[in-house]
């Protein structure tokens, strides 16, 4: 198990220091603004959509380790979806942050595992699903900036 920690705690690093489609998607149609106040997480998420498919997804900002890597592998894995296979990994992915250890859901989440831990720390919760409620509320096209803090 602890093994299994360190593999997901390397992966976590790895997107933070390295993250995937960081940058602004400045043509992309559709975006939105996401803070998380308790930490400082302050996101912008990109997606272009074509016929329903989530064709290009980007996002910047700045936040803590776990804010980054978690938007990094939101981006790779919703890539390619359509958006309602994204708003399904979302529903799966906040279940697995808020839910307990043994959730079969866990098995269909592939590298978006890595951030189960974050479950034992309320905080980090929010850190972690950050980028989602930022990259649902894009998809949705909401105009006012997303905040983990209603
Ligand atoms: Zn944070």
């Amino acid at each position: 198990m602890s093994d299994l920690r360190e593999l997901y705690q390397e992966v976590i690093l790895d997107h933070n220091k390295r993250p995937r489609n960081f940058g602004p998607l400045p043509e992309a149609n559709h975006h939105a603004e996401g803070v998380n106040p308790l930490c400082g997480d302050h996101l912008t998420v990109y997606v272009d959509v074509e016929r329903g498919v989530i064709t290009r997804v980007a996002f910047e900002g700045a936040g803590c380790a776990i804010s980054r890597a978690s938007a990094s592998l939101m981006t790779d894995a919703v890539k390619g979806k359509r958006i309602e296979e994204a708003e399904q990994l979302f529903e799966q992915f906040r279940r697995m942050v808020v839910s307990g250890a043994d959730d079969p859901v866990e098995s269909s989440l592939g590298k978006l595992n890595v951030l189960c831990g974050v479950r034992e720390f309320p905080a980090r919760v929010k850190c972690a699903s950050l980028a989602w409620h930022t990259l649902h509320a894009a998809l949705a096209e909401k105009e006012e900036t997303v905040t983990t803090e209603q």
